[in-house]
């Protein structure tokens, strides 16, 4: 006990940078999720006589770190310090007390000597885990250009002064064009800064879901305890947040008290604010207030600097014509285009080939999506969907809301958007001059519901084979 006590301050911070770097090594070999969910809430207490006496919030978290890690991370840790190390696993004592102190009593209460805190680190939950980020979406990977300049200035702005200057920051933009990427960039660069951060990375759907298994299950305080002790809110595709009353209301909560109390927050959507539906005005109005960042369609430059980057991480050197040839053919959309360098590397493996600007294109002409410039016009697809769902052009394009009518045109427009190369306000134009947020949305809509019901996933991959070779029963 007196030894613990006379524990220096600086002895203390190495404890810490070594426990750091233990979690590092121990989330390559336990994986992320397991870090996450048992060990990021566990403080390192001493390493004494070749004994890491660790803290963990409760008995639980106790009895399964020493079960299922221990043994781990004494491997590690006796790597990173350069000699034999055994671990033992403690409940700290202030959470011991409130949870399960009868087990432990044996124990002893090592709380003492823990490094300060500046706010006590919310309680672990086994439920509501926030989604692991993908380690190649980092600021060092993130491709800057004129279209996103902007908001990956904003971003890194946000990394370094978390809960300051831009709180709420809000990225929009349409689909593939690098949100997650940088949300989760944000992620890398906080959590490097500060291993011990609450980050949490979660989608709109996983809030809502979470909400309501909460509701459910009848752990709302849980929710609402996990939510709230969160330092760093990354929310991704916010516009999938359920169109429900009580959703929405505890989206606000759980925004104000997180917002009101200087944590930072980021946001996603793949339209503004004011554009979204769902939204409260209240929030609109604080979402407004913080800083609204664009990300727009990346220009041919930006392109073949992303293709590059991506070949880079893919160990491999490629032409600049090979890498502008695809850049050309698929103009907007970045996980496309990386999907079509990805598709011409397996091809150049498979059948042998050298990587050309001619081994590009055979890749891309594979590409179900028509590249720029193909003959896929308007009328052509208005003609194939009205065929196939046996509804007139005038109605496809009228206002009428059947449900074979609106599914018919929302087909039409989705595949327009896509195949067409036209802009939201032509297509809003073809469909009796919807507002371009109209058209936005609509697709945004097909693409969730394409997601979950595979008989009109297929309804759409089938219509647009057929327009991409030529459209059999396209004689316009
Ligand atoms: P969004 O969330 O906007 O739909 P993502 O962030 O998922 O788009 O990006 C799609 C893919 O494109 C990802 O693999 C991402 O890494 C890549 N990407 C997008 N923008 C860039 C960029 N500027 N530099 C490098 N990669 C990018
Ligand atoms: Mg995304």
């Amino acid at each position: 006990m007196h030894d613990q006590l006379r524990l220096e301050i600086d002895e203390t911070e190495s404890l810490r940078q070594l426990w750091g770097q233990a979690l590092d090594h121990a989330e390559r070999a336990l994986g992320r999720e397991a870090v996450e969910s048992w060990l990021r809430d566990t403080h390192p207490i001493s390493l004494q006589q070749g004994t890491f006496t660790l803290g963990a919030p409760n008995a639980t978290a106790r009895a399964w770190i020493e079960k299922k890690y221990s043994r781990a991370l004494a491997g590690i840790l006796g790597d990173l310090a350069t000699t034999s190390v055994a671990v033992e696993v403690t409940v700290r004592k202030s959470e011991a007390s409130k949870s399960d102190s009868g087990k432990d009593s044996g124990r002893p209460a090592r709380s003492r000597v823990e490094p300060p805190q500046t706010r006590p680190a919310a309680p672990a939950s086994s439920f509501f885990q926030s989604i692991p980020l993908n380690e190649k979406y980092t600021f060092d990977n993130f491709v800057v250009g004129q279209s996103n300049r902007f908001a990956q200035a904003a971003s890194m702005a946000v990394a370094d002064h978390p809960g300051r200057e831009f709180n709420p920051l809000f990225i929009y933009g349409g689909v593939g064009l690098g949100k997650t990427h940088l949300l989760q960039a944000i992620g890398h660069a906080m959590r490097a800064r500060d291993p011990r951060a609450r980050i949490a990375y979660v989608s709109g759907e996983t809030f809502t879901t979470h909400f309501i298994t909460s509701l459910r299950e009848h752990r709302e305080e849980e929710f609402r305890r996990t939510y709230r002790g969160i330092d760093i809110w990354l929310v991704d595709d916010i516009h999938f947040i359920a169109d429900k009353t009580s959703t929405k209301e505890e989206f606000f909560h759980t925004f104000n008290e997180l917002y009101l109390t200087n944590r930072q927050i980021v946001l996603c959507s793949d339209r503004p604010p004011k554009e979204l539906r769902l939204m409260e005005d209240r929030l609109r109005t604080r979402l407004e207030s913080g800083l609204m960042v664009e990300i727009g369609e990346p220009d041919l430059e930006t392109r073949v600097a992303i293709l590059q980057k991506r070949a880079e991480l893919e160990g491999h050197e490629i032409s600049a014509d090979v890498l502008f040839q695809i850049a050309h053919s698929v103009p907007s959309n970045v996980r496309v285009l990386e999907a079509a360098l990805i598709r011409m590397l397996a091809l150049a493996s498979l059948t042998r080939s050298a990587i050309t600007p001619e081994l590009a294109l055979r890749a891309l002409s594979a590409f179900v999506q028509a590249p720029r410039g193909a003959v896929v016009n308007v009328l052509g697809i208005l003609k194939i969907v009205s065929e196939h769902f046996d509804v007139p052009i005038e109605e496809i394009t009228g206002h009428r809301r059947d449900r074979q009518i609106s599914r018919a045109r929302q087909v039409s427009m989705y595949l327009i958007r896509e195949m067409c190369g036209k802009s939201l306000v032509e297509i809003g134009q073809v469909f009796g001059g919807k507002a371009h947020s109209t058209v936005v949305y609509s697709c945004g809509k097909m693409e969730k519901e394409m997601a979950s019901d595979a008989g009109l996933k297929s309804t759409v991959q089938l219509l647009r084979g057929r327009l991409a070779r030529g459209g059999e029963a396209i004689a316009a």
